[in-house]
């Protein structure tokens, strides 16, 4: 998938013909991937037929609520996003990293994962486009690359979906990630139901994108029809639940290493590490060995691990940050402002999944408010 955005004025597919781009994608060689429904949630998963998607279901979310219902419409993305992201697929939660065996000419060692095939992914939104431009720079832009993410992430196509429904956690608006996507795709759709009709305004957001789209029965957008797709991405923005004051947002939290509320979330924070486990963009990996019975077989695996426990900043002599304090305030702090300084951008793309996720309702938005509060306070602001 290339970088370019917008190629061609938007085009408009309707609702019967978009199971013929998951056909085409398909024969082209992708493994389509998309929302369904799992769990009482939406997850994303593989998706060959829009039977599968989530017809018809929106979600009420709120901190630590998450329930999906029937909508009052038989729309297909009028969720927000579920607890799956597409590092699902990107940075796999377990690699097995190489594999050795002894025999009689001594060992072998069988290196990397199996390769990782063409994935399409459908229904990305513009804070997840954010999130994978992130890990782009994490895994792909530095001295050294990873392997695995790379060979996952150089065959995409990508079908962006513009929020019509923000999230009750969503803050993408003031993160100026989202709603709608402005790069990163082949194609971006938004949807549009109406008394009448049930269609896609279609953007182009490059050459594949623009084959793509050939292959499929489609018109240039109307005047009405654009402006119903905008009107539709405006509300989206309007609705979204909460806001995040990034202004100064580093040197706030460097100030404020010794801050009492970092005391005050300790209480209410079970260090489980749901929100990094959630979160688009959080990376952190361990590395573990196994070898089997017979001892003749080794394997070497990386697997997802967390900030939040406590072998994770485990050294010599123990582990440094033996609180629930220290290591919620080293993912904060992270997030909004080491990354900033480690990547030149935010770790954070206001989704809203640590919000929703956490099972006592932490929000980081609400922790940023009160820190800055605090200072307020002080200076009886
Ligand atoms: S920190 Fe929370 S809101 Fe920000 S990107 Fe991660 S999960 Fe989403
Ligand atoms: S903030 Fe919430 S989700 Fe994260 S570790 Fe603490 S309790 Fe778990």
């Amino acid at each position: 998938m290339g970088k370019m955005s917008q190629t061609s004025e938007p085009a408009v597919l309707e609702r019967d013909h978009l199971q013929l781009l998951l056909d085409v994608l398909s024969k082209r060689g992708y493994r389509v991937l998309g929302p369904t429904v799992r769990d009482q949630a939406v997850a994303y998963d593989d998706l060959t037929s829009l039977a599968d998607a989530p017809v018809g279901w929106t979600d009420e979310q709120n901190g630590g609520t998450y329930r999906l219902k029937k909508g009052a419409d038989g729309a297909l993305f009028g969720y927000a996003h579920g607890p799956t992201s597409w590092k699902k697929f990107l940075y796999p939660a377990e690699v097995r990293l190489w594999r050795a065996k002894t025999g009689a000419d001594g060992f072998q060692i069988e290196e990397g994962p199996e390769e990782a095939g063409k994935f399409a992914f459908i229904g990305v939104r513009s804070c997840e486009l954010h999130a994978i431009a992130i890990q782009d720079k994490v895994f792909l832009d530095g001295k050294f690359s990873d392997p695995v993410y790379k060979a996952r992430r150089q065959d995409n196509f990508i079908v962006a979906v513009n929020c019509g429904h923000a999230g009750g956690t969503c803050f993408c608006a003031s993160m100026n990630t989202g709603p709608k996507a402005t790069f990163g795709f082949d194609l971006a759709l938004t949807e549009v139901l109406d008394a009448k009709r049930h269609y896609f305004v279609v953007e182009v957001g490059t050459k594949q994108g623009a084959e793509v789209l050939d292959k499929l029965p489609h018109k240039a957008a109307s005047a009405e029809e654009k402006a119903k797709a905008e009107g539709i991405v405006a509300e989206a923005a309007r609705q979204m639940g909460r806001t995040m004051d990034t202004k100064g947002i580093k040197e706030l939290l460097y100030r404020n290493y010794e801050n009492p509320r970092w005391d005050d979330v300790a209480k209410r924070c079970l260090t489980c590490g749901n929100c990094t486990l959630v979160c688009p963009t959080c990376f952190c990996t361990t590395v573990e060995d196994a070898t089997d019975l017979t001892g003749e077989h080794v394997e070497r695996w990386r697997k997802l691990d967390s900030c939040f426990t406590m072998d994770f900043s485990y050294i010599h002599g123990g582990s440094i940050r033996s609180t629930g304090r220290s290591r919620y305030r080293q993912w904060m702090t992270h997030k909004l402002a080491t990354w900033i300084d480690q990547f030149g951008t935010s770790g954070c793309v206001g989704c809203g999944r640590c919000i929703t996720w956490c099972p006592v309702g932490i929000d980081i938005t609400e922790e940023t408010a009160a820190i800055r509060q605090s200072e307020k306070s002080k200076k009886g602001e």
